[in-house]
């Protein structure tokens, strides 16, 4: 078993392990398991290393080096580093190297974590396999034949695979949440706004938000805690105080109400269900009082997410138009060029989203799409609040399936967009979520349990998602 984060920081800390040495056992482990892999896109040695190096000479000089001292992480490749490539795995951003760094990298780096490298993903955030990828797939660390889940595939199998203990992602509809499950990590979306944008390439910046990946509840917590709070650089930054969080980890859940929520378990694959179930009786058994709850609207969830993510995301994108980053198709005039650059530098599924949200905003189809998808958003959301009238949190499936095989949806986007079913309500509602492992299917693939609470509720949401993972069976590799 490797260390967690906060086992390595604290022997950091102490000076009972080097930052160096915890670095350069991560980034041996990725040289030696991750051609097989192929959870990164671009491994930071030498730069780890000698930021290694400054929080070593830091604790020998007997100053703090921070909560996270020498924790290897591994970024997704649309968060913005500082002189290193930053591709959202798309050929249109070529080799661009952004002048600046994401306020969560400046926040990770400030806790004494250390980037490791940026990982694979789908191509601008818009998939859930890491399949569609301008460097290739990335493999499930558990099965290499199945995915690892997307958009944030890389990040989750850097994980599950022990490169790292901690990884950021970014979740639109599930993009966190999702590979989370498939790969038997945890993974959290927090609230809408409470974890700074900036620096961040928008895919949908109604619903984008960036969040952690760990092999612990703790880990997880101690993760967002360092990247959580106000940042006056986004404006829908939220300037509330950010919830209690590693405190929250082993408080338990007696007395909580704990709704299970049936559209989030009927329907879904019958091993999926049958673990929620588990994880809804271990609760009531661990104290909590454990209903099932109705959310009827959370059905049509999906087909709103499936207008508004590709209509903010054809706006988003127009920004890449071989003037201002990355690549540049030369041809005669500008507009030809324009459309060479941008028939060029994106894949097929990011084409697809330009084109159905540039039709969903377009005049006369305004009103029947993207407004009326709208108007679901907002039915979503009180549908949630009815339901926190009664419940402190709210329990369901992750994921309808487990892990797939590769290339099994690829043709097909529709059944991909339907991997995305369980975590899209929480998107749209712009409420915490988080998938924990609980279990696995009778094949031994991980099972994820996703547990939703109010906005800024991350207290409770760490409280359930901590006793779900103290009740989980024990792990069944396959
Ligand atoms: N799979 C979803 C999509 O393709 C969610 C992606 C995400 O959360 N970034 O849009």
């Amino acid at each position: 078993m490797s260390p967690t984060a906060l086992e390595l920081a604290a022997a950091v800390r102490t000076a009972e392990r080097s930052a160096r040495d915890a670095v350069a056992a991560s980034i041996e482990a990725i040289a030696a398991g991750d051609g097989a892999i192929h959870a990164f896109v671009e491994v930071l040695a030498d730069r780890a290393l000698a930021r290694a190096e400054q929080i070593d000479a830091a604790v020998a000089a007997g100053s703090d080096p921070g909560p996270l001292a020498g924790v290897p992480v591994a970024l997704k490749d649309n968060l913005c580093t500082r002189g290193v490539p930053t591709t959202c795995a798309s050929r249109i951003l070529g080799t661009w190297c952004p002048p600046y760094d994401a306020t969560v990298v400046e926040r990770l780096e400030r806790a004494g974590a250390v980037v490791v490298g940026k990982t694979n993903m789908d191509e601008f955030a818009m998939g859930s396999s890491t399949e569609n990828s301008c460097f290739g797939p990335t493999r499930n660390p558990r099965d290499h034949a199945r995915v690892p889940g997307g958009s944030s595939g890389g990040s989750a199998a850097a994980v599950a695979a022990g490169f790292v203990p901690l990884a950021l992602g970014s979740d639109t509809g599930g993009s966190i949440r999702q590979p989370a499950a498939f790969c038997g990590v945890v993974g959290v979306k927090p609230t809408y706004g409470l974890v700074s944008r900036y620096g961040l390439v928008a895919f949908a910046s109604s619903l984008d938000q960036i969040g952690p990946f760990a092999a612990t509840v703790a880990d997880a917590a101690a993760a967002l805690a360092a990247i959580a709070g106000h940042d006056e650089r986004d404006s829908t930054s939220l300037s509330d105080p950010v919830p209690e969080l590693a405190a929250a980890v082993g408080r338990g859940v007696l007395g909580r109400r704990i709704g299970v929520v049936k559209e989030l378990v009927d329907g879904v694959d019958r091993p999926v269900a049958a673990r929620a179930r588990e994880a809804a009786e271990a609760m009531a058994a661990a104290g909590a009082t454990v209903e099932e709850v109705s959310i009827p609207q959370l059905r049509y969830g999906l087909a709103a997410y499936y207008l508004l993510a590709p209509a903010e995301a054809s706006s988003n994108l127009a920004r890449f138009d071989g003037v201002r980053y990355g690549l540049r198709v030369d041809a005669p005039d500008a507009s030809a060029m324009n459309v060479a650059t941008r028939t060029e530098g994106f894949g097929a599924e990011v084409k697809r989203r330009i084109m159905l949200g540039t039709y969903a905003l377009s005049a006369g189809y305004y009103d029947a799409y993207y407004a009326r998808a709208q108007r679901v958003r907002t039915l979503v959301a009180q549908g949630f609040g009815r339901a926190f009238a009664t419940f402190d949190a709210l329990l369901g499936a992750t994921t309808p399936t487990t892990a797939f095989a590769l290339a099994e949806r690829t043709e097909n986007p529709l059944a991909m967009y339907l991997s995305d079913t369980c975590t899209v309500p929480a998107s749209l509602a712009g409420i915490p979520a988080i998938s924990v492992p609980f279990g696995a299917d009778p094949a031994g693939l991980p099972v994820g349990v996703q547990v939703m609470a109010p906005a800024l509720g991350e207290s409770t949401l760490f409280a359930v998602a901590g006793a779900l993972e103290r009740a989980a069976p024990p792990e069944r590799r396959p």
